[in-house]
């Protein structure tokens, strides 16, 4: 393709994009495809020859878009979102079309530049303190294995990474009985072993109890047992509870164990000064993370790591072979060493486009926004009467079963997961579903830009038409 097609194409291409965002209502959120749909319409061999780019866009319409859940639908309110945003979008088009391999500061000076100051500016506007240090990975998860890997090495002085994990005795984390299953891989794959993931208990509002990880650490510290890390969770993801950060970081200050703060969702919150509260006490916090791919406009995938102890994590990652050698040396970042993977995307670019296009006050509102609606919509479903909340809903997010007087609890779980696959056969909206205490749950979430009152109003409307003819 020549850059005459091209410009022709990404024309048409932007039409297309424009007119699915307008559009984007007409498509069932989540598709009737059944397993194998896709693949059967797909030819079981490479084409030998070039095809032109009408025919491939034509299949793109035809065949994938019908099997495509759609996450910017105003319907969209299972998991959590993964928002994306015009000046996210752009920038994107832009990063496709430079192509730079942004893994170290000569690979390309402006891309580490922009995400160390882009990665400052984020950590201001979340209130952490100005000790930590940003960078952007994948995903959470990946950060999440940064921070039991650093621990892991901080506490062991640096040699594990050489001799492996033989003689280093048992390494012990600790985090909710609520954590993300993000945790249980980033401890297996840290070599520390998930049977060493205590899982501690929570309190009524599905938070961890501080007493109980000191109880823990101290036992096992007693058992002769080395505790590593702990992770704290604001927002966790099956309910939204919120680990209490000061009693947590206390406790890991007193032992110097590393405390890793999962806020992958939440964090986004923090933009609002209201929500300033969760994060009390994180100055004795070792990590950070949130996704601005979530919940703050930003396409995925754009993780926030923020770190206090960098040359902790610079120590633990780094591996200098000649061919990765610069001239530069120690005076400026080279992302590469701060995280599992060598190559790196140019992804601090949407998050400038993002953060500038709408200003701090332009994403407050955002958040702001959906907490409010969401708030509120669970309000209501608690005023009725056949209706529960089943867990606190201080953000974006509530559980709730139908539970009609008269029925026993041993038939709810079953008639409220009937429910649930009747509200996602809509294709209105989509949700997903967890249990609390051993009750089924159905959960929703609001954070797709899209998503406005009339939505959260509609679907508050299928939720009780449906669960009040179910049987
Ligand atoms: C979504 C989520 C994660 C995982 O996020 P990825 O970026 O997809 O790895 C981890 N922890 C919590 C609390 C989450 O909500």
């Amino acid at each position: 393709m020549d850059t005459k097609d091209f410009r022709k194409n990404a024309h048409k291409f932007v039409d297309w994009m424009a007119d699915y965002m307008e559009n984007i209502e007409s498509y069932p959120v989540k598709p009737p495809t059944k397993p194998g749909d896709i693949l059967a319409r797909l030819p079981q061999h490479a084409p030998t020859g070039p095809e032109p780019m009408d025919d491939i866009f034509r299949d793109f319409q035809d065949i994938i878009m019908p099997g495509m859940t759609h996450w910017q639908h105003p319907g969209f309110m299972a998991y959590f979102p993964a928002n994306a945003s015009p000046p996210s979008i752009l920038a994107e088009m832009l990063t496709a079309t430079v192509a730079a391999q942004c893994m170290s500061w000569q690979t390309s000076p402006a891309a580490t530049e922009l995400e160390e100051r882009v990665l400052d500016w984020l950590r201001d506007m979340i209130g952490l303190p100005n000790g930590f240090h940003g960078v952007i990975q994948d995903t959470a998860s990946t950060a999440m294995f940064v921070a039991f890997v650093t621990a892991r090495e901080r506490l062991n002085d640096f040699t594990t990474n050489h001799t492996g994990l033989n003689d280093a005795g048992r390494h012990t984390c600790y985090a909710s009985a609520e954590v993300h299953s993000s945790t249980d891989r980033g401890i297996r794959m840290a070599g520390l072993g998930s049977d060493n993931l205590r899982k501690i208990p929570l309190d009524e509002n599905f938070a961890m109890i501080a007493a109980e990880l000191d109880k823990a650490i101290a036992a096992d510290i007693e058992a002769g047992y080395r505790p590593t890390c702990v992770v704290a969770t604001l927002g966790s993801t099956s309910l939204s509870a919120i680990d209490p950060l000061q009693a947590i970081g206390e406790i890991c200050r007193r032992y110097g164990v590393w405390l890793h703060v999962d806020a992958a969702w939440a964090g986004s919150a923090l933009v609002l000064p209201e929500f300033q509260w969760m994060i009390r006490g994180v100055e004795n916090a070792d990590s950070f993370v949130f996704n601005p791919h979530k919940w703050l406009l930003t396409q995925f995938d754009c993780s926030a790591f923020f770190v206090k102890d960098k040359a902790a994590l610079i120590r633990s990652f780094e591996i200098l072979p000649e061919y990765l050698k610069t001239r530069e040396g120690p005076q400026v970042n080279n992302y590469r060493d701060w995280g599992p993977q060598l190559g790196r995307r140019f992804r601090a670019l949407k998050l400038w486009f993002v953060i500038r296009s709408y200003g701090i006050t332009g994403l407050q509102d955002h958040i702001r926004r959906h907490i409010g609606m969401t708030r509120a919509l669970a309000e209501q479903v608690a005023a009725e009467p056949d209706f529960e909340l089943l867990a606190p809903n201080p953000l974006a997010l509530f559980c709730f079963r139908y539970c009609p007087e008269n029925l026993p609890e041993g038939r709810l779980d079953a008639l409220n997961e009937r429910i649930f696959e009747a509200i996602n056969d809509t294709g209105e909206i989509y949700l997903t579903q967890t249990r609390i205490n051993g009750k089924y749950a159905i959960r929703l979430v609001s954070g797709a830009p899209a998503t406005g009152q009339k939505h959260l109003d509609k679907a508050w409307q299928i939720i009780k038409d449906i669960s009040r003819k179910t049987k």
